[in-house]
């Protein structure tokens, strides 16, 4: 087996399993997957006046998919990557999503006010084109007030125009799956339990101690990419990211959330270090595979790009790896991450690069109908 290669933010995870505990053998509600949708949907469950006995499980140690090993934008989105979006998806579309992103960030800030997010904005670096001013002017109305600003801004040794984008900010995404954990009071969570069949209120697990079985009153199934083992009609379909982390390094450049390449290409400071993402419009690999295996050849390419944004190479790469979004339909935008396979279970997969945002919007509206 592939050896785990952590993330930044995984540093802090156990280093082993926590021991298997007596599983019940019937739950109200069941979700698998411990991911952002997992641990939101479990945290409003456990909010309401008469919390239903959830059972949460993962089949990893904590959770390994996308959610710990993102790149923890706290963003509504930026506007190259919504002007390529309008060509497929229509403008409407790109809208409601910049809306719904909207509406997410503000249940992050109002169930957590204490938590930490950085402030820092972000900047789209690409050329800032006519058809550009027109659409951040349509986003800005949208919102009812400017978020989106032409101004300047500095990327390594050159300055130039950008799109700046004030609401957008940054978290420590482990930390705050740590804390939907700890708030969700009143579910149980169960690592090393792999769902190996849930559907019609039975679900089958494979636990370190054998084969369980489990009565459910409703299921949610929120494995993202890995949707397809429990849904064999589901329509998410795997991209990998890949993510390097340099050693700490000076650098001129504006310290916002930063976007290139029509957001393929991303970046933010933590800890005075950069951390860059992207590629996965250049390598064919990184499209259809589940393997969590960071590659060569993605690492040198984030490397050239690492130095354009830095302005020099005086720096190391320290850490390397990669996670699995899953887009519905195979795109960025237009499908809906909802999908029932009967009465009583429902997949919740497929929010592509955008769950940290959306995830609490589609947990919150997901409980609010869940009244059974
Ligand atoms: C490199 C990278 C950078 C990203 N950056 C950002 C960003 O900055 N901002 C943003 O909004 N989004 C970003 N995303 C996307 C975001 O991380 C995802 O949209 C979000 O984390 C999806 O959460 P999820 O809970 O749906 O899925 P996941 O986090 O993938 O969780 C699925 C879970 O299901 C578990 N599982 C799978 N099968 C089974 C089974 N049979 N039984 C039990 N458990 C199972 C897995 O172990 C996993 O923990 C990024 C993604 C990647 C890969």
């Amino acid at each position: 087996m592939e050896m785990r290669r952590f993330s930044y933010w995984e540093s802090e995870l156990p280093p082993e399993p926590l021991p298997p505990r007596d599983l019940p053998r019937r739950v109200d509600r069941l979700i698998v997957g411990a991911g952002f949708m997992g641990r939101w949907l479990a945290y409003f469950l456990s909010k309401r006046a008469q919390p239903a006995r959830t059972l949460v499980i993962d089949r990893d140690r904590f959770s390994y998919g996308a959610s710990s090993r993102n790149a923890g934008f706290l963003t509504c989105g930026q506007v190259s990557e919504m002007l390529s979006d309008v060509q497929h998806a229509g403008i409407d579309s790109v809208v409601d999503t910049f809306l719904q992103r909207r509406q997410g960030i503000a249940i992050v800030r109002r169930e957590f006010p204490d938590f930490d997010i950085e402030d820092c904005g972000s900047t789209d670096y690409d050329e800032v084109t006519d058809d550009k001013r027109e659409l951040l002017a349509q986003l800005n109305q949208a919102a009812g007030e400017e978020i989106y600003t032409v101004r300047a801004g500095r990327i390594g040794n050159d300055v130039r125009p950008t799109v700046f984008n004030k609401a957008d900010g940054a978290l420590h995404p482990v930390k705050l799956m740590r804390v939907l954990q700890g708030r969700a009071s009143s579910a149980g969570f169960e690592f090393g339990v792999k769902a190996l069949r849930v559907a019609e209120g039975k679900a089958e697990l494979e636990t370190p101690a054998g084969r369980h079985e489990l009565e459910y009153g409703r299921a949610f199934i929120c494995t993202n990419s890995f949707a397809g083992e429990l849904d064999a009609a589901s329509d998410v379909q795997p991209g990998r990211g890949q993510v390097i982390v340099t050693s700490p390094v000076r650098t001129r450049t504006d310290r916002t959330l930063g976007y290139l390449n029509a957001g393929y290409d991303y970046f933010r400071f933590v800890d005075d270090r950069l951390l860059l993402g992207g590629g996965r419009d250049r390598f064919k690999a990184e499209h259809g595979t589940r393997e969590l295996r960071p590659t060569e050849e993605v690492r040198e390419y984030l490397k050239q790009v690492a130095a354009e944004v830095l302005g020099h190479d005086d720096w190391q790469v320290e850490h390397q790896w990669a996670g699995i979004m899953g887009f519905v339909g195979g795109k960025h935008l237009g499908g809906s991450p909802r999908r029932k396979i009967d009465d009583r279970t429902e997949v919740i997969a497929g929010f592509g690069g955008m769950g940290v945002a959306l995830t609490p919007l589609v947990a919150e509206r997901i409980v609010m109908e869940d009244l059974v």
